[in-house]
Protein backbone atom coordinates (compact mmCIF):
# COMPACT_ATOMS: atom_id res chain seq x y z
CA UNK A 1 0.00 0.00 0.00
CA UNK A 2 1.33 3.39 -0.82
CA UNK A 3 0.48 5.58 2.02
CA UNK A 4 1.87 9.12 2.36
CA UNK A 5 1.02 10.60 5.45
CA UNK A 6 -0.09 14.93 5.56
CA UNK A 7 2.86 16.85 6.78
CA UNK A 8 1.06 17.47 9.85
CA UNK A 9 -0.71 14.21 10.95
CA UNK A 10 0.65 14.42 14.48
CA UNK A 11 0.31 17.89 15.02
CA UNK A 12 0.14 18.29 19.12
CA UNK A 13 0.54 14.55 19.50
CA UNK A 14 2.26 13.45 22.24
CA UNK A 15 4.46 10.17 21.77
CA UNK A 16 6.39 8.39 23.80
CA UNK A 17 8.35 5.87 21.76
CA UNK A 18 11.51 3.53 23.69
CA UNK A 19 14.41 2.62 22.06
CA UNK A 20 14.70 6.11 20.64
CA UNK A 21 18.54 6.65 20.56
CA UNK A 22 19.61 4.33 18.07
CA UNK A 23 17.57 2.25 15.20
CA UNK A 24 14.11 1.81 14.36
CA UNK A 25 13.40 3.46 17.34
CA UNK A 26 15.71 6.47 16.46
CA UNK A 27 13.85 6.91 12.96
CA UNK A 28 10.74 7.01 13.89
CA UNK A 29 11.23 9.29 16.35
CA UNK A 30 12.61 11.79 14.14
CA UNK A 31 9.63 11.05 11.85
CA UNK A 32 7.05 11.24 14.59
CA UNK A 33 8.05 14.46 15.10
CA UNK A 34 8.75 15.46 11.68
CA UNK A 35 5.57 15.59 11.37
CA UNK A 36 4.16 17.86 14.37
CA UNK A 37 4.05 15.30 17.17
CA UNK A 38 6.17 16.41 21.04
CA UNK A 39 8.22 12.98 20.66
CA UNK A 40 8.89 11.64 24.33
CA UNK A 41 12.62 9.82 23.78
CA UNK A 42 13.29 6.89 25.97
CA UNK A 43 16.41 4.92 26.13
CA UNK A 44 19.31 3.57 28.02
CA UNK A 45 22.10 6.02 26.36
CA UNK A 46 21.88 9.74 27.47
CA UNK A 47 24.15 10.13 24.36
CA UNK A 48 22.08 8.98 21.66
CA UNK A 49 19.45 10.63 23.01
CA UNK A 50 20.80 13.76 22.70
CA UNK A 51 21.59 13.37 19.63
CA UNK A 52 18.33 12.89 18.57
CA UNK A 53 17.16 15.49 20.44
CA UNK A 54 19.63 17.82 18.16
CA UNK A 55 18.47 16.56 15.21
CA UNK A 56 15.47 17.62 16.11
CA UNK A 57 15.70 20.97 17.53
CA UNK A 58 17.95 21.48 14.19
CA UNK A 59 15.29 20.99 12.23
CA UNK A 60 12.90 22.80 13.89
CA UNK A 61 10.22 20.18 14.71
CA UNK A 62 8.96 20.31 18.26
CA UNK A 63 11.25 20.19 21.47
CA UNK A 64 11.12 16.17 22.69
CA UNK A 65 11.43 14.89 25.67
CA UNK A 66 14.69 13.16 26.94
CA UNK A 67 14.32 9.75 29.84
CA UNK A 68 17.39 8.31 30.45
CA UNK A 69 16.12 4.74 31.64
CA UNK A 70 17.66 1.08 31.78
CA UNK A 71 14.85 -0.71 31.20
CA UNK A 72 16.50 -3.69 32.39
CA UNK A 73 16.38 -2.66 36.03
CA UNK A 74 13.37 0.03 35.79
CA UNK A 75 10.41 -0.54 38.68
CA UNK A 76 8.06 0.53 39.59
CA UNK A 77 8.80 3.49 41.35
CA UNK A 78 11.02 5.03 38.27
CA UNK A 79 8.21 4.42 36.56
CA UNK A 80 5.20 5.69 38.04
CA UNK A 81 7.77 8.86 38.19
CA UNK A 82 7.91 9.26 35.09
CA UNK A 83 3.95 9.22 33.97
CA UNK A 84 4.01 11.67 37.02
CA UNK A 85 6.40 13.90 34.87
CA UNK A 86 4.24 13.48 31.68
CA UNK A 87 1.01 13.72 33.63
CA UNK A 88 2.16 17.44 34.54
CA UNK A 89 4.21 18.32 31.75
CA UNK A 90 1.77 17.12 28.85
CA UNK A 91 -1.35 15.70 30.56
CA UNK A 92 -2.38 12.69 28.24
CA UNK A 93 -0.58 10.39 25.82
CA UNK A 94 -1.26 9.82 22.04
CA UNK A 95 0.70 7.04 20.98
CA UNK A 96 3.01 4.75 22.99
CA UNK A 97 5.39 2.78 21.14
CA UNK A 98 7.06 -0.42 22.62
CA UNK A 99 9.88 -0.40 20.75
CA UNK A 100 13.18 -1.63 22.67
CA UNK A 101 14.17 -5.09 22.62
CA UNK A 102 17.69 -6.94 23.21
CA UNK A 103 18.18 -9.82 21.56
CA UNK A 104 20.22 -11.90 24.12
CA UNK A 105 22.11 -15.05 22.92
CA UNK A 106 21.68 -17.61 20.64
CA UNK A 107 22.61 -20.87 21.33
CA UNK A 108 21.09 -24.35 22.34
CA UNK A 109 17.90 -24.22 24.99
CA UNK A 110 20.67 -26.56 27.32
CA UNK A 111 23.08 -23.61 27.20
CA UNK A 112 21.09 -20.48 27.60
CA UNK A 113 22.77 -18.50 30.79
CA UNK A 114 19.85 -18.09 33.32
CA UNK A 115 20.85 -14.71 33.60
CA UNK A 116 20.80 -13.81 30.30
CA UNK A 117 16.71 -15.02 29.90
CA UNK A 118 15.79 -13.28 33.11
CA UNK A 119 17.61 -10.06 31.33
CA UNK A 120 15.48 -10.43 27.74
CA UNK A 121 12.49 -11.28 29.62
CA UNK A 122 12.60 -7.87 31.59
CA UNK A 123 13.35 -5.57 28.97
CA UNK A 124 11.62 -7.25 26.37
CA UNK A 125 8.26 -8.07 28.36
CA UNK A 126 8.15 -7.32 31.86
CA UNK A 127 9.06 -4.14 31.05
CA UNK A 128 6.46 -3.61 28.44
CA UNK A 129 3.88 -4.79 30.36
CA UNK A 130 5.07 -2.26 33.39
CA UNK A 131 5.27 1.20 31.40
CA UNK A 132 1.36 0.27 29.82
CA UNK A 133 0.11 -0.50 33.28
CA UNK A 134 1.45 2.72 34.28
CA UNK A 135 1.14 4.58 31.62
CA UNK A 136 -2.49 3.33 29.80
CA UNK A 137 -4.36 5.69 31.71
CA UNK A 138 -2.68 8.61 30.24
CA UNK A 139 -2.99 6.85 26.94
CA UNK A 140 -7.01 6.65 27.92
CA UNK A 141 -6.84 10.41 28.64
CA UNK A 142 -6.66 11.21 24.84
CA UNK A 143 -9.88 10.58 22.41
CA UNK A 144 -7.58 8.60 19.65
CA UNK A 145 -4.25 7.02 21.01
CA UNK A 146 -2.19 4.29 19.74
CA UNK A 147 -0.35 1.37 21.53
CA UNK A 148 2.05 -0.03 19.74
CA UNK A 149 3.81 -3.20 20.63
CA UNK A 150 6.78 -4.22 18.01
CA UNK A 151 6.76 -8.19 17.74
CA UNK A 152 9.24 -10.20 15.58
CA UNK A 153 8.99 -13.61 12.72
CA UNK A 154 10.26 -15.41 15.33
CA UNK A 155 7.20 -14.14 17.96
CA UNK A 156 4.69 -16.50 15.60
CA UNK A 157 7.08 -19.39 14.14
CA UNK A 158 9.66 -20.47 16.96
CA UNK A 159 12.97 -20.40 15.39
CA UNK A 160 15.75 -22.88 17.26
CA UNK A 161 18.49 -21.22 19.43
CA UNK A 162 16.88 -18.21 19.59
CA UNK A 163 15.85 -18.80 23.17
CA UNK A 164 14.35 -15.80 25.15
CA UNK A 165 14.01 -13.08 22.50
CA UNK A 166 12.01 -15.65 20.75
CA UNK A 167 9.85 -16.54 24.02
CA UNK A 168 9.19 -12.50 24.43
CA UNK A 169 8.19 -12.06 21.07
CA UNK A 170 5.63 -14.28 21.69
CA UNK A 171 4.53 -12.83 24.99
CA UNK A 172 4.58 -9.14 23.69
CA UNK A 173 1.72 -10.74 20.54
CA UNK A 174 -0.42 -12.49 23.97
CA UNK A 175 0.09 -9.15 25.51
CA UNK A 176 -0.86 -7.02 22.99
CA UNK A 177 -3.71 -9.38 21.75
CA UNK A 178 -5.36 -9.52 25.57
CA UNK A 179 -5.29 -5.63 25.88
CA UNK A 180 -6.36 -5.54 22.56
CA UNK A 181 -9.72 -7.96 23.43
CA UNK A 182 -10.36 -6.28 26.71
CA UNK A 183 -10.13 -2.35 25.19
CA UNK A 184 -12.16 -2.91 22.05
CA UNK A 185 -15.66 -1.53 23.21
CA UNK A 186 -14.62 0.18 26.58
CA UNK A 187 -11.25 2.76 25.25
CA UNK A 188 -10.32 4.64 22.58
CA UNK A 189 -7.48 3.29 22.90
CA UNK A 190 -6.23 1.45 19.33
CA UNK A 191 -3.53 -1.79 20.48
CA UNK A 192 -1.43 -3.11 17.35
CA UNK A 193 1.31 -5.12 16.40
CA UNK A 194 4.32 -4.38 14.27
CA UNK A 195 7.08 -6.88 13.02
CA UNK A 196 9.38 -4.82 11.14
CA UNK A 197 11.26 -8.01 9.35
CA UNK A 198 14.98 -7.70 8.63
CA UNK A 199 15.95 -4.16 9.07
CA UNK A 200 19.62 -2.55 8.90
CA UNK A 201 20.15 -1.89 12.50
CA UNK A 202 22.42 -2.89 14.81
CA UNK A 203 20.22 -5.59 16.32
CA UNK A 204 20.02 -7.00 13.02
CA UNK A 205 23.84 -6.99 12.14
CA UNK A 206 23.91 -8.74 15.39
CA UNK A 207 22.24 -11.57 14.68
CA UNK A 208 23.33 -12.19 11.13
CA UNK A 209 26.89 -11.06 11.25
CA UNK A 210 27.65 -12.41 7.39
CA UNK A 211 25.03 -10.76 5.97
CA UNK A 212 25.31 -7.89 3.73
CA UNK A 213 23.51 -4.98 5.16
CA UNK A 214 23.34 -3.32 2.00
CA UNK A 215 20.43 -5.93 0.82
CA UNK A 216 18.16 -4.94 3.59
CA UNK A 217 15.37 -2.31 3.96
CA UNK A 218 16.03 0.48 6.29
CA UNK A 219 14.48 1.97 9.03
CA UNK A 220 13.76 5.02 7.11
CA UNK A 221 11.97 2.85 4.43
CA UNK A 222 9.68 1.46 7.55
CA UNK A 223 8.37 4.91 8.19
CA UNK A 224 5.16 5.18 6.12
CA UNK A 225 3.72 2.30 8.03
CA UNK A 226 4.85 3.66 11.84
CA UNK A 227 3.35 6.91 11.07
CA UNK A 228 0.54 5.24 9.63
CA UNK A 229 0.11 3.00 13.08
CA UNK A 230 0.54 5.98 15.40
CA UNK A 231 -1.52 8.38 13.79
CA UNK A 232 -5.26 9.40 12.85
CA UNK A 233 -5.52 7.03 9.65
CA UNK A 234 -5.25 3.84 11.53
CA UNK A 235 -8.22 4.39 13.57
CA UNK A 236 -10.24 1.67 12.63
CA UNK A 237 -7.50 -0.84 12.96
CA UNK A 238 -7.13 -2.57 16.23
CA UNK A 239 -5.89 -5.99 17.58
CA UNK A 240 -3.67 -6.22 14.05
CA UNK A 241 -0.49 -7.35 13.47
CA UNK A 242 1.52 -5.15 10.62
CA UNK A 243 4.35 -6.19 8.93
CA UNK A 244 6.34 -4.60 5.72
CA UNK A 245 4.21 -6.13 3.38
CA UNK A 246 2.09 -3.36 3.90
CA UNK A 247 4.08 -1.15 2.29
CA UNK A 248 4.51 -3.31 -1.03
P1 LIG B 1 18.47 -1.74 17.86
O1 LIG B 1 19.08 -1.07 16.68
O2 LIG B 1 19.28 -2.68 18.66
O3 LIG B 1 17.84 -0.62 18.78
C1 LIG B 1 17.22 -1.00 19.98
C2 LIG B 1 17.03 0.21 20.85
O4 LIG B 1 16.53 -0.25 22.11
C3 LIG B 1 18.35 0.93 21.13
O5 LIG B 1 18.15 2.31 21.08
C4 LIG B 1 18.69 0.47 22.54
O6 LIG B 1 19.44 1.40 23.28
C5 LIG B 1 17.30 0.31 23.15
N1 LIG B 1 17.40 -0.55 24.31
C6 LIG B 1 17.91 -1.78 24.39
N2 LIG B 1 17.91 -2.22 25.65
C7 LIG B 1 17.38 -1.24 26.40
C8 LIG B 1 17.15 -1.07 27.78
N3 LIG B 1 17.50 -2.01 28.67
N4 LIG B 1 16.58 0.07 28.22
C9 LIG B 1 16.25 1.05 27.35
N5 LIG B 1 16.48 0.97 26.02
C10 LIG B 1 17.04 -0.17 25.55
O7 LIG B 1 17.19 -2.59 17.42
P2 LIG B 1 16.21 -2.42 16.17
O8 LIG B 1 16.65 -3.37 15.13
O9 LIG B 1 15.99 -1.00 15.85
O10 LIG B 1 14.89 -3.07 16.79
C11 LIG B 1 13.75 -2.29 17.18
C12 LIG B 1 12.61 -3.25 17.43
O11 LIG B 1 12.31 -3.98 16.23
C13 LIG B 1 12.93 -4.32 18.50
O12 LIG B 1 11.78 -4.54 19.27
C14 LIG B 1 13.25 -5.56 17.69
O13 LIG B 1 12.99 -6.73 18.40
C15 LIG B 1 12.31 -5.38 16.49
N6 LIG B 1 12.72 -6.09 15.29
C16 LIG B 1 13.83 -5.71 14.60
C17 LIG B 1 14.19 -6.41 13.45
C18 LIG B 1 15.42 -6.03 12.66
O14 LIG B 1 15.75 -6.74 11.67
N7 LIG B 1 16.12 -4.97 12.98
C19 LIG B 1 13.40 -7.48 12.99
C20 LIG B 1 12.27 -7.84 13.72
C21 LIG B 1 11.93 -7.13 14.86
P3 LIG B 1 21.03 1.58 23.06
O15 LIG B 1 21.18 2.11 21.68
O16 LIG B 1 21.39 2.53 24.10
O17 LIG B 1 21.60 0.20 23.21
Amino acid sequence: MSYNPAPNILKDCIILITGAGDGIGRAVSIACARHGATVILLGRTTTKLEAVFDEIIDSGFPEPGIVPMDLATAGLEEISALAEVIDSRYGLLDGLLHNASILGERVPFDHYGIDQWQQVMQVNLNAVFLLTRILLPLLQRSDDSRLLFTSSGVGTTPRAYWGAYSVSKYATEGLAKLLADELANTSSVRVNIINPGATRTAMRAEAYPAEDPTTLKTPEDLLPLYLYLLGPDSQLDHGKTFTSDWLD
